[in-house]
């Protein structure tokens, strides 16, 4: 039996804040014609929810100005472009420890300074929260959270407004090329397997990203996987209204998660659980089966047990829930802890691009290079 066709202009695989960023863009400044296919049942279920939800605005990446600076660029365009999305409404604090850190106060002061990010002493009452022996500053900055489930709602609606065809439980299994250049696309979803048949495909698939490229027998991309623990706390009192993060090194944060009405709670050291890299010729692991292996136990006791020290009330935290995802980085981002996105134009098969952020405000960046790519195009130039 044949399986049935589909045909669009675009095809988007995943439906994350990045498939659904792009889909929007494709259809509505493009005119494209547009299907998104989501594995799962619902919008950014996966990284898109699973994280730290803040919105970058360059104090986190001392030692990459390029990363820093992007998100400065960035920062008041998310703000303005997702206002109903974000929660403003907390003070946020980054501290400097005196131990073990990859910068110190003046440096943190320099690079703000350098890429034009507010900073402030932070005022007294808070400075005494910190252990002044283990921490050599405090300062005031500027910086926020999204809430993705408002953050799913909008882009659904978005996709809907413009005209975006959106199939859930729909999995892209296999890409290849058609003797016509155009893309064939294998997908399974609860009505049985079908095909897609396309001009492009923009794999956002994120930690996945080679798994198709893998099961198409294409070149798999160098990326590097972490499995990473989100804890999910009440804070205590004097801290409800407070996001704290100690820089750089093997520290912690502490700042509200909008969409539970909790905080996060994560730590260099005790956040990932297991890592590995996505290599040609090693064998493939799916994060997702990684992510799903058992229920880990989660290390928040011990995440705790290291962050009272530098700030004694957070021994009064309480452990509501936690969350664990597949954080994936460029192998580079090791060393300089840049967080670039990744695009691939053309990746394996004309037509096959591949795009990951690694930051929620990446999707400017994002939408620039498409742009830059079909300016190209149109103009002949591959
Ligand atoms: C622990 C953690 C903390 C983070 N903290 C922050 C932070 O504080 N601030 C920040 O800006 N960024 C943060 N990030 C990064 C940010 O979350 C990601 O950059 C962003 O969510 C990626 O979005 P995405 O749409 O590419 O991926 P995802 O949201 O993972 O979407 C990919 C989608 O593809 C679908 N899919 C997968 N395979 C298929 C297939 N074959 N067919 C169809 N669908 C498929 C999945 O179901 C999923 O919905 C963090 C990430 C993690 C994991």
């Amino acid at each position: 039996m044949t399986a049935s066709r589909i045909e669009c202009d675009d095809l988007v695989v995943g439906g994350g804040f990045f498939g659904c960023s792009l889909a929007v863009h494709l259809r509505e400044a493009c005119g494209r014609n547009v299907l998104v296919l989501e594995a799962g049942s619902d919008l950014l279920q996966r990284a898109s929810y699973t994280n730290q939800a803040r919105v970058h605005n360059g104090y986190h990446y001392p030692r990459s100005l390029l990363t820093a600076l992007r998100s400065r660029v960035n920062y008041p365009r998310f703000l303005a472009k997702f206002a109903d999305c974000i929660d403003e409404s907390f003070e946020k604090y980054y501290a400097i420890s005196r131990g073990f850190s990859k910068v110190t106060a003046n440096q943190f002061r320099i690079l703000c300074e350098t890429i034009g990010a507010p900073i402030a002493p932070a005022p007294a009452h808070v400075r005494k929260m910190f252990d002044s022996h283990l921490v050599e500053d405090v300062f005031t900055v500027r910086e926020c959270a999204f809430d993705s489930v408002k953050l799913k709602r909008r882009m659904a609606s978005e996709m809907d407004r413009v005209g975006v065809d959106l199939r859930l439980q729909n999995e892209a299994k296999r890409v290849t090329q058609l003797p016509n250049g155009e893309l064939l696309v294998d997908c399974a979803g609860p009505g049985g397997d079908f095909q897609v048949v396309c001009k492009r495909v923009f794999n956002c698939t994120y930690s996945r990203i080679n798994r198709l490229l893998e099961a198409s027998e294409l070149p798999l991309i160098p990326l590097k996987h972490e499995l990473t623990e989100i804890s999910l706390v009440e804070v205590p009192e004097p801290i409800r209204n407070l996001g704290v993060t100690v820089m750089c090194g093997p520290f912690f944060s502490v700042m509200p998660f909008p969409s539970r009405g909790l905080h996060s709670f994560s730590h260099v050291r005790y956040t990932p659980h297991c890592q590995w890299q996505d290599a040609q010729g090693q064998p493939y692991m799916d994060p997702y089966s990684v992510a799903a292996e058992g229920r880990r136990r989660s290390n928040f006791v011990r995440m705790v047990a290291d962050a009272k020290r530098y700030m004694p009330v957070l021994a009064g935290c309480k452990q509501a829930d936690y969350l664990l995802e597949v954080k994936t980085v460029l192998p580079r981002s090791e060393v300089d802890d840049s967080r670039p996105i990744l695009f691939r134009q053309d990746h394996g098969l004309p037509g096959l691009n591949c795009i990951m952020g690694a930051k929620i405000d990446n999707i400017f960046d994002m939408i620039e290079f498409v742009s830059a790519a079909e300016s190209l195009a149109s103009q002949g130039i591959a």
